[in-house]
């Protein structure tokens, strides 16, 4: 056959050709796809591999202590071998120039206000001129009016600073304190000093019982008792400073760096026999809790019985959280009947028994240890104590009673929940609601000022989605008695 008869080398490229049908069958790597739609010679004998060759190669195995170097490299390559510093020169200087932390919110916005400069015409009145504008001026305006411009603080002088600062004007200087709030998220305004305190704890404060020492700042009056931080007393051992509703609506009103969240202000603990529970929430600026307080009850106790019960033989408060004005009005008396409608289990042992089931059936009474109990008028209506936003509920519940892990047993509970509004957490000296909760103040009038809306409903339609049961809302002092325990009908 001679090479260059053309249907000879044909037959023959042919020939080595693989049949139509194994192309199909074979699986094909994507390089031959690519390269050329069909098999040669040529591209037979370069494309050919021993089948070890293609199989990946494991890699080397290293050393232990190789491998836990390659593994720490990384994270330790900016860090200086010897003393453990960090090299990165960027956040050394950035250390070195900034002492706190830069926040994009620290920057206030500022309004663009495009009138003519008033400066000339500030400058062009005589400073006596000035002097009798300010005196028709509280400290607090004078201060502001100061602190506007260079051209009135030029004018006016320090005159209105040592005004402000003396001991008289004391609540001017917390007034314009107050004002400085949104520009210092890292310090708390202290109101026995009266200056601004740096936080100690930023953003971890907790809120603690009341014998734990809980600073969350360093204050020169800390120990002072003639001069003690502002506090609300929730329970026997419990109470909330002012600096917590402070950060809490702090928290709300500008951004979380300011303070604390109000849910993180919630606990749970005992006192004695009564389980307690607290929850806060920020409605409208304000901070409103509730405390829940609960413990068992024996049927049909007698009234020194029930005195024990509610009464801590410490300071002789409620158990239960309390506003200050509970000694003034129905509180306790509600308590008491409340007591009175737990079910008496009747003795069902032998012929008493059928005769008391046949009593009951002829009265059509169940005498069930075990009903739910009913409450009447007098103790079921919800409770307002008319001079402070305060609002109680008294029930009688059947709880589960789990202080025996081996048997389920359910019990007759006394739960007293109170809602209170904490004010806007300003000052304890103008935030009204502060002042009526710890029984400061005799202007406020809850009824008047809280109308239809109750402190509860507003509380308990921000947890629930389901409609809330209305109730009776009265008075907690419908006579409007006063004088606490100076009066001797409160035990
Ligand atoms: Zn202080
Ligand atoms: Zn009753
Ligand atoms: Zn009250």
């Amino acid at each position: 056959m001679s090479s260059d008869s053309p249907g000879g080398k044909r037959s023959f490229s042919n020939w080595l050709k693989p049949k139509k049908s194994r192309q199909t069958l074979r699986k094909r790597g994507a390089a031959s796809l690519t390269s050329a739609s069909s098999t040669t010679l040529a591209s037979v004998k370069t494309g050919y591999r021993p089948s070890y060759e293609k199989e990946d190669v494991p890699p080397l195995p290293i050393a232990p202590l190789q491998a836990h170097r390659e593994k720490y490299q990384g994270t330790n390559s900016r860090l200086d071998t010897q003393l453990g510093e960090n090299r990165d020169y960027t956040n050394i200087l950035h250390a070195l120039s900034l002492q706190e932390q830069f926040d994009p919110d620290d920057v206030r916005t500022v309004q663009k206000d495009n009138r003519p400069p008033g400066e000339a015409s500030i400058a062009s009145l005589s400073p006596e001129l000035w002097f009798s504008i300010t005196d028709c001026l509280d400290p607090t305006t004078t201060v502001c009016l100061a602190l506007s411009s260079k051209t009135l603080y030029r004018r006016l002088g320090h005159h209105p600073f040592t005004k402000i600062a003396r001991p008289e004007n004391f609540g001017y200087k917390l007034d314009f304190l107050i004002l400085l709030d949104r520009c210092l998220p890292h310090h708390l305004l202290c109101f026995p000093c009266g200056k601004y305190h740096r936080r100690s704890q930023e953003g971890q404060e907790k809120l603690q019982p009341a014998q734990v020492l809980n600073p969350v700042f360093r204050c020169p009056n800390e120990r002072n008792t003639l001069r003690p931080q502002p506090r609300h007393r929730i329970a026997h051992g419990r109470n909330i400073p002012f600096a917590f509703v402070q950060l809490a609506t702090r928290a709300q009103r500008f951004s979380l760096r300011y303070g604390i969240s109000a849910e993180s202000l919630g606990r749970r603990w005992r006192s004695e026999e009564w389980a307690m529970s607290s929850r806060y929430y920020i409605a409208d600026g304000r901070l409103l809790m509730r405390v829940t307080s609960q413990r068992f009850v024996s049927p049909a106790l007698k009234i020194s019985a029930k005195r024990l019960l509610l009464y801590s033989r410490e300071d002789y408060w409620p158990f239960f959280s309390a506003c200050a004005h509970w000694r003034d009005g129905d509180l306790m008396d509600v308590c008491k009947c409340a007591l009175d409608h737990v079910p008496v289990p009747r003795n069902t042992a032998g012929l008493q028994g059928v005769e008391g089931r046949l009593k009951d059936a002829i009265r059509g009474r169940n005498n069930d240890a075990r009903a739910i109990p009913s409450q009447c008028g007098r103790c079921q209506p919800m409770r307002r104590c008319p001079f402070c936003p305060t609002e109680y509920l008294v029930e009688i519940k059947i709880t589960e009673d789990r202080r025996n892990p081996h048997s389920v047993d359910f019990r007759h509970a006394i739960v007293v929940t109170r809602w209170s509004d904490l004010g806007d957490g300003t000052s304890p000296f103008t935030s009204i609601e502060w002042a009526a909760c710890n029984g400061e103040t005799e202007e406020y009038d809850s009824f008047k000022s809280l109308g239809r809306r109750a402190i509860s409903g507003i509380f308990e339609s921000a947890f629930t989605h389901d409609t809330i049961p209305g109730r009776r809302i009265i008075s907690m002092n419908p006579d409007n008695k006063r004088g606490g325990e100076k009066r001797n009908d409160w035990y």
